[in-house]
């Protein structure tokens, strides 16, 4: 019989959709792929050849398990010329990804009884993780009308007496909205005053747009840093999903306690992949601006073409790759003897009639919504946005 802990649980609902289109793909069917949570850029080159030199080097054994001394540094570095924000080795730890960093977390933090206040649309592992670990996810809903930052009397009052973490998001997955310096401000005083940690999930920070800044809340003050771990990595950032490297600097003793915990899992994060990491953190960074360009030019066309759908309205995302359309006026509508009401059925009846993939804003704790992932060509988007306004259509009004 499984253990409890796994039957609670339900897989990835991001990376079920991408595979099942993945695989209509492989069939023979032409499906459009708006699902996927990846840059479709190819890593680049100098860091691939980091890793083919390490190989040849024979730098093919265990590392310290928390990540080479050369690959702390350059993640001290990154961190201070960024964020302004100062660690030292002890405050941090590299992982098999950012979700691997946030498991790592969650292990050593979080258990029976303990609440972590997860502001919705969240990114599908939070939640999860959370559950995994025997604790309570408290899901706070924010609005569009406050570009999805969660209020801080609104968070205040969720905040128990066994409140242990909030979990933040910014640039967010899956609404592309950043949190400004003065909302963070007053989360950090909330969870200084109260007492929780702050989980900062900063892995979209390069990709933003408009001349945004990005803030990380653990910069905002001293108390706040010894409050929050923050997390990061390079698989947006420098197209390395595959590559599994994701980093969290934090307090010296959560980051032991995350080291042991890794020194029972997985070991240390693979060495290639670590000086590929140093590589792509020390080497040059002019990739990132050229793969900014090509996002920004298709958020713009994917946003106008979304808005200009019938019963559709689409905000304008300022970071991340995904848009965030409202749906929620085309639910009840018909087609045939099926009625669409809600954002799962919506993306079932376009994978099925359109041959669209996208992803139900259910999975991210919002039903009113759909997750679009512009890392596709714009040629991609202007076909599957043709071949959604033509499934809509079909579809009648109730009655
Ligand atoms: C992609 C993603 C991650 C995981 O990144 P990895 O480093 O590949 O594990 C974490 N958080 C959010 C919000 C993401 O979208």
């Amino acid at each position: 019989m499984l253990s409890q802990r796994a039957t609670r649980i339900k897989p990835s609902p991001t990376l079920a959709i991408d595979s099942k289109a993945k695989a209509m793909k492989a069939s023979g069917i032409d499906v459009i792929n708006f699902g996927v949570g990846e840059p479709d850029f190819d890593t680049p080159e100098h860091i691939k050849e980091a890793a083919v030199k390490a190989m040849k080097d024979g730098f093919t054994k265990y590392t310290p398990v928390g990540g080479i001394d050369a690959l702390k540094d350059a993640i001290i570095e990154k961190f201070k010329s960024d964020n302004g924000l100062s660690y030292n080795r002890e405050e941090i730890i590299v992982s098999c990804g950012a979700k691997h960093s946030l498991y790592n977390i969650a292990q050593a933090l979080y258990g029976p009884g303990d609440e972590v206040i997860i502001p919705s649309p969240y990114w599908v592992s939070y939640p999860d993780q959370v559950l995994l670990n025997d604790a309570t996810p408290v899901i706070v809903k924010t609005f569009e009308s406050d570009s999805f930052m969660i209020r801080p009397e609104v968070l205040e009052n969720a905040v128990t007496k066994k409140t242990k973490a909030l979990i933040l998001n910014s640039p967010s997955n899956p609404t592309g909205m950043i949190y400004n310096r003065e909302t963070l401000g007053k989360i950090a005083e909330l969870a200084v005053k109260h007492n929780f940690y702050i989980i900062s999930d900063e892995i979209y920070e390069k990709l933003i747009y408009d001349g945004a800044r990005h803030v990380s809340i653990a910069s905002l003050g001293d108390e706040v840093k010894g409050k929050t771990l923050v997390v990061n990595g390079l698989s947006k950032s420098h197209a390395m999903t595959g590559w599994r490297l994701g980093y969290a600097a934090g307090p010296a003793d959560i980051i032991k306690a995350m080291t042991n915990i890794q020194s029972q899992s997985t070991s240390n994060p693979t060495s290639i992949t670590q000086k590929a990491a140093v590589e792509a953190l020390t080497g040059p960074q002019d990739f990132i601006d050229e793969m900014l360009r090509e996002f920004d030019q298709r958020r713009r066309y994917i946003v106008s073409e979304l808005s200009a759908l019938d019963h559709i309205s689409c905000a304008m995302p300022s970071g991340a790759f995904y848009a965030f359309p409202n749906t929620s006026r085309i639910y009840g509508r018909r087609y045939g003897d099926k009625t669409i009401s809600s954002s799962g059925d919506l993306a079932l009846y376009l994978l099925e009639e359109a041959k669209v993939a996208l992803v139900h804003g259910q999975a991210f704790g919002d039903d009113d919504y759909i997750r679009l992932s512009y890392a596709t060509s714009l040629e991609d988007i202007r076909k599957g946005i043709e071949r959604i306004r033509e499934a809509l259509s079909k579809l009648e009004v109730q009655g």
